[in-house]
């Protein structure tokens, strides 16, 4: 019997489709690791949930690291001796090495191609590249643009600035009955670009949105971080928090049509590794579990070895492997309302998980209790009803007080809402006890 997670979404369609908007809405900014793109899109995020926004001075140590100066950029182009704009920032951000430092000058064109970046196995496409820690000015472009190119002098502007200022970051808390913290980390840095990002962006919000409304136990904290140096800063300054995720996911790369990827934390056996390979192998269509490497996302950060944190990565494509990924061609057509919908209804059905899987003890252990009498016992209703005895038979035997509902379910091979529900009519009857200290 296989259970849709997408069951567990009312609006399923309606929501990608908000999603979807929402990518829209975001997809013009110039986003950055610091600066105004970002604060902007903090500032569209905080429309739609609670959010706090966070800023770490230029020059402020976290860890081995340090707070870069805040870039920001205004306008940038290249144009030919005739006047025309030839290449134009404000037709695409892309065209911008992003963290350019600023220059005004007329070059020929010898030293214009020091400073353009195409793709040539991709012509028509514009690629991102970025030079955070290396000064450099430089222009993207499709290869087509650099190869169309004459001798001649061209004029280069990039207004652009890098001052002291900060880096910008937004979080959003969800208190639950417990302390106990799940982490939900998407990187907010990249401009223009939908699946890697904006996807995990929109979804993050839109999970933050929907359990907003639900009865938690666990605390529920969302980062809105900038990649790797957002990650850093965010460990650095709340270490006494981080001590308190008991499950965590990056989202990342969730907008694509492409099948479900799932890169297990450092830890390789951590629940949250299990609920979501569980979760994945009750979904339609193919998945595939990654081990943990020390590359990737924020993964990096929260798994390294002083936090070794429980947290995973879920993603659809893995980035690098689309040829999409960190070019133009990663626009508002490649990320669907129908995959955002998908990956919605799997972080909700993790969450699911994570909030209800615990252990009971079976009072009644010796020889199987009799289920008929009490009403348990469907000897009608088909398959489904079939499912739901073998439900309790699993329940009743694995219920020792040390498998959990999880665990139950893993082993029957059934799907974990179908323990859950039978769990809680046995637990009705009193023939399951709780064996944690979870509130009912
Ligand atoms: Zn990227």
């Amino acid at each position: 019997m296989i259970e849709s997670a997408l069951d567990l979404v009312g609006a399923g369609a309606e929501a990608g489709e908000a999603m979807h908007a929402l990518i829209a809405q975001l997809y013009p900014i110039c986003r950055s690791i610091t600066g105004d793109g970002v604060r902007r899109t903090l500032a569209a995020i905080e429309q739609r949930i609670p959010l706090n926004v966070f800023e770490v001075p230029t020059g402020a140590a976290v860890f081995d690291w340090t707070i870069p100066r805040e870039w920001n950029i205004r306008d940038a182009w290249i144009k030919n001796s005739r006047g025309d704009r030839i290449v134009d920032f404000q037709r695409c951000n892309l065209h911008v090495l992003n963290y350019s430092t600023p220059i005004h000058a007329t070059v020929p064109l010898a030293q214009l191609k020091a400073h353009l970046y195409s793709i040539p196995e991709q012509p028509d496409r514009i690629p991102y590249r970025t030079s955070y820690y290396r000064e450099a000015w430089g222009f993207c472009v499709t290869h087509e643009q650099l190869a169309s190119l004459n001798e001649d002098a061209y004029e280069v502007c990039i207004d652009s600035s890098l001052t002291e200022g900060h880096l910008t970051y937004g979080e959003c808390y969800l208190p639950g009955t417990t302390a106990d913290e799940v982490l939900i980390s998407c990187h907010v840095c990249h401009p223009s670009l939908c699946n890697d990002n904006l996807s995990g962006v929109s979804v993050a919000t839109f999970l933050a949105q929907a359990l907003f409304k639900r009865r938690r136990r666990y605390s529920y904290r969302f980062l809105f971080i900038p990649g790797t140096i957002g990650a850093i800063a965010w460990l650095a300054r709340n270490q006494v928090e981080a001590a308190r995720i008991r499950h965590g996911l990056v989202l990342t790369c969730v907008g694509d049509p492409g099948a479900f990827h799932y890169k297990k934390s450092r830890r390789g056996d951590a629940e949250i590794d299990r609920i979501v390979a569980h979760v994945l192998r009750q979904q339609p269509g193919q998945h595939k579990l990654l081990e943990f490497s020390p590359y990737g996302y924020d993964e990096r950060q929260f798994c390294s070895p002083g936090f070794n944190l429980p947290v995973g990565c879920l993603m659809r494509s893995v980035w690098g492997d689309f040829p999409e990924y960190h070019t133009s061609a990663d626009n508002l057509d490649f990320v669907k309302a129908e995959a955002l919908s998908e990956s919605l209804s799997v972080c909700l059905a993790v969450c699911d998980v994570i909030e209800h899987n615990r252990r009971f003890r079976n009072t009644h252990p010796f020889c199987e209790p009799a289920l008929g009498p009490r009403g348990l016992y469907a000897t009608t209703g088909g398959g489904r009803a079939a499912v739901e005895n073998l439900a309790k038979l699993w329940a009743l035997n694995l219920s020792d007080g040390h498998h959990s509902l999880l665990d139950i379910a893993d082993r029957a091979g059934l799907g974990f809402t179908t323990i859950r529900a039978a769990a809680a009519a046995l637990a009705d009857h009193g023939l399951l006890a709780p064996a944690d200290d979870a509130p009912d």
